[in-house]
């Protein structure tokens, strides 16, 4: 790709220079007189952030595609923290100390902290799981890649393989426009066929056989009658498809109508007489059809180019997107999610939203049994949620599982089992399903044993189900929180609430967000699979399975709601009556969530990584043992 070649520099990329960032720190930190050991130490991480980046350089070609380094832009906020203290460490002043509302040594350590986290980050996961806008586990990409194009560009790249081609066979474009759909859209297939067998190509295509250059349409030289209404026709006012059959340009018309009418298959439409297979190519339809009936040619034109593709090229099934990607990536690489430049993740083999790691037949079937059994299942669902305390109905409006009952009752209790949800520690959330005991020892008829069977069965779809759907929920809240905190007045406002002076220090905020976005995801797919362990033959799977599933969740739970719920409080103080509350205590406050939040994100990260590991691996470190 001409583009690699170009991008020496990936940090180009991006639009800023991070490896400068890193030399300038370097630098700098040679010449501080305060906090030497500190700055010392922020200088050694970012060389060591150099050098992962550059060996990921090395190892992806991801980096192509600017849009996928959006989260990257926390990196550099972290690097330009670091850079701005090790800059005050140059000053012995301390006038400098108040720029950041507290202590320098403290933003040094929690600088220090970021860069490690970075490191770790950069370390441990996967590629991809770091640059996709939306975080989407691509579980094989290293070696494979995926082009988003856009209408437009799908537009000018089929006008460009046109041009070439027909350059190449001399023939006219609309010609080759007409082939090149038979190959696939692959130029070399056709120029390779066409240079070994070019008689068989052009009999195939109704081209001339005599190796003459194709015409488009002819006019009649003479006065003629149209072979279909019999009309006669003055000369120059019948016209073929370069063959000898000759029409009126009002029975063209009405012919191509037709053709059109009938569907993407007007792209390989022939002359009008049942022995002729002249080729009726664009620029015939464009001289005699109607404006409708040329704009759909032109349509089922531009999209043969991605649907005669043979799967190289797809469209998003995002919703109301015209994007296309294309798989340039070596065969062996067909089960990834893609990320549309739409911000919709699928899967490239079965067209479904993104749901590594879990494979594409438990979707299908997981897929099928909602259709069948979801009405029921929402209904039960819909129904049913009362707060435990004073059975009032409670509306779900927010991401995470953690509900408060609003006053008078304040009863805290988990969405999901109802159990009392500690407000500050304790049960958060659960994802791991408690089957209902069973006959105990009773004698029980075989109706009886039937009966509680198909129970126990619905209940561990319900189980499932519910969690399946309301990850959903939560990961649309936490896009839609995010698109939020993308928004620069509404960074700056909080920036402002607590003394910041750069919105940039709230990068770990969209960090935190995607990182939910991810967990969600991964979890709500989890339970696909959780459905489909059966509950005896796969005990083993089952346990390990649970164990991981809700560590992930626990932890998930807890960021979503330090998120969500907790970020309330931190930066809507002055509302609460304390708009004078002290700077101090306002920066403290600050700090403290962020180095929860940054800590709680970490963890999340290191807790969905185990689950998906576990996944790829199907949890065979159980079953092998
Ligand atoms: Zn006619
Ligand atoms: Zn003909
Ligand atoms: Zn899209
Ligand atoms: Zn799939
Ligand atoms: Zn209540
Ligand atoms: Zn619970």
């Amino acid at each position: 790709m001409a583009l690699w070649g170009q991008a020496a520099n990936i940090t180009q990329l991006l639009g800023v220079d991070l490896f400068g960032l890193i030399t300038m720190i370097e630098k700098a930190a040679r010449t501080v007189c305060r906090n030497e050991e500190a700055c010392r130490q922020i200088s050694d991480r970012a060389s060591m952030i150099r050098d992962r980046l550059q060996q990921l350089q090395q190892v992806s070609r991801f980096f192509e595609h600017p849009e996928m380094w959006k989260p990257t832009q926390g990196l550099k906020a972290t690097l330009g923290r670091a850079y701005r203290l090790i800059i005050d460490c140059q000053h012995s002043s301390y006038a400098y100390k108040f720029c950041w509302g507290s202590d320098i040594a403290d933003e040094l350590e929690s600088a220090l902290k970021g860069m490690d986290a970075w490191n770790q980050h950069l370390t441990n996961v996967k590629v991809d799981i770091l640059f996709n806008a939306f975080t989407i586990i691509v579980t094989r990409e290293l070696h494979g890649n995926r082009n988003t194009i856009k209408q437009d560009e799908v537009l000018r790249r089929q006008a460009d393989d046109t041009a070439k081609v027909a350059e190449v066979l001399s023939i006219p474009p609309a010609f080759a426009a007409f082939l090149l759909p038979r190959y696939r859209w692959i130029a070399s297939s056709l120029q390779d066929d066409w240079f070994s067998d070019e008689r068989r190509v052009r009999d195939a295509a109704g081209l001339p056989a005599d190796g003459g250059v194709p015409v488009a349409t002819a006019l009649s030289a003479s006065p003629l009658a149209c072979a279909i209404c019999f009309d006669t026709f003055p000369a120059g006012r019948t016209r073929s498809a370069g063959c000898s059959h000759y029409y009126c340009d009002e029975c063209w018309r009405g012919y191509v109508r037709a053709a059109v009418g009938d569907g993407p298959r007007c792209l390989s439409l022939r002359c009008p007489d049942p022995c002729c297979s002249a080729a009726v190519v664009r620029d015939l339809v464009d001289a005699v059809a109607g404006g409708d009936d040329a704009e759909r040619y032109a349509r089922f034109a531009l999209r043969s180019y991605v649907e005669e593709s043979g799967g190289r090229i797809k469209w998003c099934p995002g919703p109301g997107c015209t994007h296309a990607v294309e798989f340039v990536g070596c065969a062996c690489d067909d089960a990834a999610d893609v990320l549309c430049r739409c911000r919709h993740g699928f899967c490239w083999s079965c067209g479904e939203e993104a749901h590594r790691p879990v494979s594409c037949g438990t979707v299908r079937a997981w897929l099928v049994k909602n259709k069948s059994d979801s009405e029921t299942a929402n209904w039960v669902l819909a129904n049913t949620k009362h707060c435990p305390k004073c059975r009032r109905a409670i509306e779900k409006n927010q991401g995470c599982n953690h509900i408060s009952c609003p006053p008078p009752c304040g009863h805290h209790f988990c969405w999901l089992c109802f159990k009392p949800a500690g407000t500050t520690r304790g049960h958060y959330a659960c994802a791991t399903y408690t089957p209902p005991p069973d006959a105990g020892g009773k004698a029980e008829t075989k109706e009886e044993a039937t009966a509680r069977q198909a129970r126990a069965s619905l209940d561990r779809y319900l189980f499932h189900y519910e969690r399946w759907a309301g990850n959903l929920r939560s990961l649309e809240k936490a896009r839609q929180d995010l698109d939020e905190l993308e928004r620069p007045s509404v960074l700056e406002g909080m920036a402002a609430a607590v003394g910041l002076s750069a919105v940039t220090g709230l990068d770990f905020m969209v960090e935190a967000y995607e990182q939910i976005a991810h967990g969600r995801r991964v979890l709500r797919w989890s339970h696909a699979y959780g459905y489909y362990l059966d509950p005896a033959r796969d005990r083993k799977k089952r346990e390990l399975f649970d164990y991981l599933q809700g560590e992930a969740n626990a932890a998930l739970e807890r960021l979503h709601r330090l998120a969500e719920v907790d970020r309330k409080e931190v930066f809507c103080y002055s509302e609460a009556g304390e708009a004078d509350a002290a700077a101090d205590v306002v920066a403290k406050r600050f700090k403290d969530y962020r180095d929860t939040m940054v800590n709680l994100t970490m963890a999340t990260r290191t807790f969905m990584g185990n689950l998906v590991k576990a996944f790829e691996t199907d949890l065979c470190e159980v079953s092998m043992r």
